[in-house]
């Protein structure tokens, strides 16, 4: 029977900043939020901090991002492993091509049972829910029964990794759009940024607006200056999104 799967998604990593010894820094918040303040003081070396109006980390970033210097996010970094997202979110996701990547090898782990995700939208109907597990189930068994056939055809291949290898790879072709992956995501702030203002914005696929705010949630907790620009918001059909006043340049 298919399982259907919700989104996961954990901060697992994230950057660290150490000031050097010889240099007076107020060591406030040792992270990301500091370190691009550090690196962008280091253009001019105003580490002592002249202007008061950009005394503060929080107020540093803010004219960052006013005056769109955004190149001193791009030194602190967060690393994010996502379970619950469907392999076509995952498509849409990789197209972002600043972030790094390690998902989850349906040519080497076997889909032992049809884990899929539900679109909110068939979720909230029974009857659709029902028919769409239907065919979850339905390429599921198919993939096994590929499977099968397919290790008699690879019999004569004498390495038995390679023979299951070689079967996966081509039974994996049945399984539907709905399938659950996973993979360990990186990016530096910049990025992140620029993924949640296109990913997280209203016209986006609802699938990966949920990933992108859920991502922004976490961000805000370990860099609240870098990310509190970004205002989460419900939408008329339940579901959020989230947007910035500096939304254009991000
Ligand atoms: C609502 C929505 C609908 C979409 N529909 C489709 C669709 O129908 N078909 C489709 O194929 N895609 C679609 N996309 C994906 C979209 O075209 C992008 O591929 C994706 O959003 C990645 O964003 P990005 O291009 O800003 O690049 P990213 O890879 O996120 O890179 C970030 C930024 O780096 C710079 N950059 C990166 N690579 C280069 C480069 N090679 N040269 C110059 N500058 C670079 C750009 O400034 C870019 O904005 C859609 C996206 C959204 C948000």
């Amino acid at each position: 029977m298919a399982v259907a799967v919700d989104l996961d998604i954990r901060l697992i990593g994230h950057t660290a900043f150490t000031a050097p010894e010889d240099i007076d820094w107020d060591p406030q918040a040792p992270d990301g939020s500091a370190l691009a303040e550090f690196a962008g003081r280091a253009c001019y070396e105003t580490f002592d901090k002249p202007n008061p109006h950009t005394a503060t980390n929080a107020a540093y970033i803010r004219h960052i991002l006013d005056v769109g210097h955004l190149a001193v996010l791009e030194h602190a970094s967060a690393t994010m492993y996502l379970r619950g997202v469907s392999r076509s979110c995952s498509h849409e996701i990789m197209r972002h091509r600043m972030f790094s990547f390690s998902q989850l090898s349906q040519r080497y782990v076997p889909a032992e049972e049809a884990r899929v995700v539900l679109p909110a939208a068939i979720a909230a109907d029974e009857q659709l829910k029902a028919l769409f597990l239907r065919a979850a189930d339905v390429s599921h068994d198919v993939y096994g029964e590929i499977l099968q056939g397919l290790a008699g055809h690879t019999e004569a291949q004498s390495h038995a990794a390679l023979r299951l290898k070689q079967a996966r790879q081509a039974a994996r072709a049945v399984l539907p759009n709905a399938t659950e992956t996973r993979f360990v995501m990186t990016g530096n702030f910049r990025s992140w940024r620029h993924f949640i203002a296109m990913r997280a914005a209203e016209h986006a696929d609802a699938e990966i607006r949920a990933v992108a705010v859920e991502c922004l949630r976490l961000l805000q907790e370990i860099s609240p200056e870098v990310f509190a620009d970004f205002s989460i918001s419900q939408l008329r059909d339940g579901t959020q999104m989230a947007t910035s006043p500096y939304v254009s340049d991000s």
